[in-house]
């Protein structure tokens, strides 16, 4: 039994780590601020006598001792990141700052949630790791984007001076049960929206591409990276190689809800990216994953989930 941290636990993709974790086995501590994060997404797990939730903010330094840090805090969807900029860059790299402290101090394991933002608005085509991103630093996503390169930039200082254990997953976007029905990215949106028989919002003309990876595809692989042998540091791409275009997706939630939504065009938001895909070589060498649900799939139980959640 390992005793882990999880900051961010209360969120979409925390709260399904942290109830992997537990089942397995392990004793998990939930370290959240709940800016977007829920208790109700943690609530069921409270009975476990090995289970613990701490209301604290990663900008501040925290103590405790554990095994192994998975440092998930940080709001993801772009109108809760840009709704405090400076809090946002604050989260990313003061929060960085503080769990590699305390991974150093305690000589624990500590894996960064990093993201294909790192990317920006890509020039290369499907995105490997090696490539350098094309991002705007001061732009509407910039707050993000930057601090999360900033992150992985103290991620790699500190293993190469103070020799910590660091692992970086570069996830992508990700999706299903647990998001919040306002979380404002799109598959949740497009889900609400056709479950309600309301417009479909598609940003631009929906001809940019995103490859969408489900939740628990993702946290498998998020595992695999933090067992991987000390030394291996990534990044990694986490995610999901199967492309859409956007107006794809919402057709494909029109069909699949039986929605009588019709399709609206908003204005695209400044530095959309235009296209994104992982190359997921290194994963399948390194971690020996792949991911294993497709959209369809992944879709059907996330709907399912929506479906219950807006009956509440
Ligand atoms: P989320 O918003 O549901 O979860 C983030 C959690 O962090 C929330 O519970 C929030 O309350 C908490 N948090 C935010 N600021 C905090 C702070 N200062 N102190 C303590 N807790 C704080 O988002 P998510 O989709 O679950 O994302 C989790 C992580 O994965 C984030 O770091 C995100 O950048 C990364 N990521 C997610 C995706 C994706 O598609 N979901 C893609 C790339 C990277
Ligand atoms: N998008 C959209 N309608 C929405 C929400 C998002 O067309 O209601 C588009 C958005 O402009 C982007 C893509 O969907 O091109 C993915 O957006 P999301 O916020 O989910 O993630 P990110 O842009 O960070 O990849």
């Amino acid at each position: 039994m390992k005793k882990i941290l999880v900051t961010g636990g209360a969120g979409f993709i925390g709260s399904h780590l942290c109830e992997k974790l537990l089942n397995e086995g392990n004793e998990v501590i939930s370290l959240d601020n709940y800016f977007t994060g829920n208790k109700k997404n943690i609530i069921h797990l409270i009975d476990n006598p090995y289970f613990e939730i701490i209301r604290h903010d990663v900008t501040m330094p925290f103590f405790i001792e554990v095994d192994e840090i998975y440092n998930l805090a940080c709001p993801a969807s772009p109108i809760h990141y840009q709704y405090n900029g400076i809090k946002t860059i604050k989260t990313s790299v003061m929060g960085a700052i503080n769990m590699l402290g305390l991974a150093k101090r305690i000589n624990a394991k500590i894996l960064q949630a990093s993201t294909s933002e790192v990317y920006g608005d890509p020039k290369v085509h499907p995105q490997k790791e090696d490539y350098w991103g094309h991002v705007n630093p001061i732009g509407i996503r910039s707050c993000y984007d930057e601090g999360k390169r900033c992150a992985e930039t103290l991620f790699m200082e500190y293993h190469n001076q103070n020799n910590i254990n660091i692992k970086i997953i570069r996830i992508f976007n990700t999706y299903g049960t647990r998001m919040h029905p306002n979380d404002g990215r799109v598959v949740s949106n497009f889900i609400v929206q056709a479950l309600k028989n309301k417009d479909i919002t598609i940003f631009g003309t929906g001809q940019q591409t995103r490859s969408f990876q489900y939740i628990d595809d993702l946290v498998t692989g998020m595992q695999k990276m933090m067992n991987t042998d000390d030394g291996f540091t990534g990044p990694v791409n986490i995610g999901n190689p199967n492309e859409f275009t956007i107006i794809n997706l919402a057709k494909k939630v029109i069909d699949l809800t039986g929605s009588k939504s019709k399709l609206v065009f908003k204005p695209l938001p400044e530095d959309d990216p235009v296209q994104r895909q992982p190359d997921i070589s290194l994963a399948k060498e390194k971690l020996n994953w792949e991911p294993k649900i497709n959209l369809e799939e992944g879709l059907i139980k996330t709907i399912k989930y929506f479906e219950r959640e807006l009956r509440n």
